[in-house]
């Protein structure tokens, strides 16, 4: 009886953030099982460069779940990554991109092209992170220099000398790495010259306004100069339209990727892009 609640009562009850709790709590049971039940599967997003040219291509993880049907990434990945699951998935990711890597390696028309994963924070703060990557490369025999890791700037600032010594050990085997969602996270850009990252990612949202607000249009052109000045390759997501991507061009942006150039597809999808 709220009438009866005196005016220090708290109220704990929140339906919402019960239901919340109620449905993370259903994910996490049906993500153990989904690896069992083979209910995941990847897209590739297409990467394009000035020419329109493929030169590579995202990995995004999808789950088709039996009762929900599809359910996105942004969804899970939280709660794999909070019950500790996105490591086996994390493994499933990797271990399914170094096969269409081998795929495309015997393709004389694909061979050139790479493959981004996107890795979360729980995945590289792994002890042995390096070595599983290592060993995958190994088994299915991929030139390293094809596939990048897309890290968030988030992951850089935790441990910094833990994270420094890991990406060196990556770069030197060959693995590119890239800033994912550049510009929304933290601020200090000393790690820039510090850390051996090769790629920069304009992040979407400032890729989005372009053509409509000055600040973000300043945003990319600073993220460009920034990222040339230190010798990096710059790519910008979420490229919807020809005015987008002419914006960037213009600006010397190297790589683009968007629903303009195409959306995540299945392999065979992406490989008729290539003429
Ligand atoms: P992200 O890595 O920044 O991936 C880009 C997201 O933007 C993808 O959403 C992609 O489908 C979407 N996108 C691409 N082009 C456009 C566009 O032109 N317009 C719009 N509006 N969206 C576009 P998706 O596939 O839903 O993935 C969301 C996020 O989930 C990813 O963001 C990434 O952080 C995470 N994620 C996806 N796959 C994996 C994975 O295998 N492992 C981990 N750890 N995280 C993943
Ligand atoms: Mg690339
Ligand atoms: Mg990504
Ligand atoms: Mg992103």
């Amino acid at each position: 009886q709220a009438k009866n609640a005196g005016k220090n009562t708290v109220c704990f009850f929140d339906p919402a953030l019960q239901e919340q709790i109620d449905h993370n709590l259903e994910l996490s049971r049906g993500l153990r099982l989904a690896l069992d039940y083979n209910q995941f599967f990847l897209e590739f997003q297409p990467q394009v460069d000035r020419k329109g040219a493929l030169v590579g291509a995202e990995a995004l993880i999808r789950w088709s779940h039996p009762e929900l049907g599809l359910i996105p990434p942004n969804r899970f990945i939280p709660v794999a990554e909070e019950t500790g699951l996105i490591i086996p998935i994390g493994d499933w990711v990797l271990r399914n991109a170094c096969k269409q890597l081998q795929i495309w390696q015997t393709l004389s028309k694909a061979k050139h092209l790479t493959l981004s994963i996107n890795v979360s924070s729980r995945q590289f703060a792994q002890s042995n992170f390096v070595e599983q990557i290592k060993a995958c490369l190994n088994q299915y025999k991929i030139d390293p220099k094809r596939l990048e890791l897309e890290l968030t700037e988030s992951m850089l600032v935790k441990d910094q000398n833990d994270v420094i010594t890991k990406m060196l050990e990556l770069s030197e085997l060959g693995i590119q790495i890239s800033l994912d969602d550049f510009g929304t996270g933290y601020s200090s850009l000393t790690y820039l010259k510090r850390m051996p990252i090769r790629q920069l990612k304009i992040d979407q949202s400032f890729v989005k306004d372009i053509n409509m607000d000055l600040d973000s249009a300043n945003l990319c052109d600073a993220i460009i100069s920034l990222g040339h000045s230190l010798s990096l390759e710059v790519i910008a997501e979420g490229v919807e339209t020809l005015d987008q991507f002419e914006y960037l061009a213009q600006r010397n942006c190297d790589l683009f990727q968007g629903y303009y150039f195409g959306k995540p597809s299945s392999a065979d999808q992406l490989l008729k892009l290539i003429s």
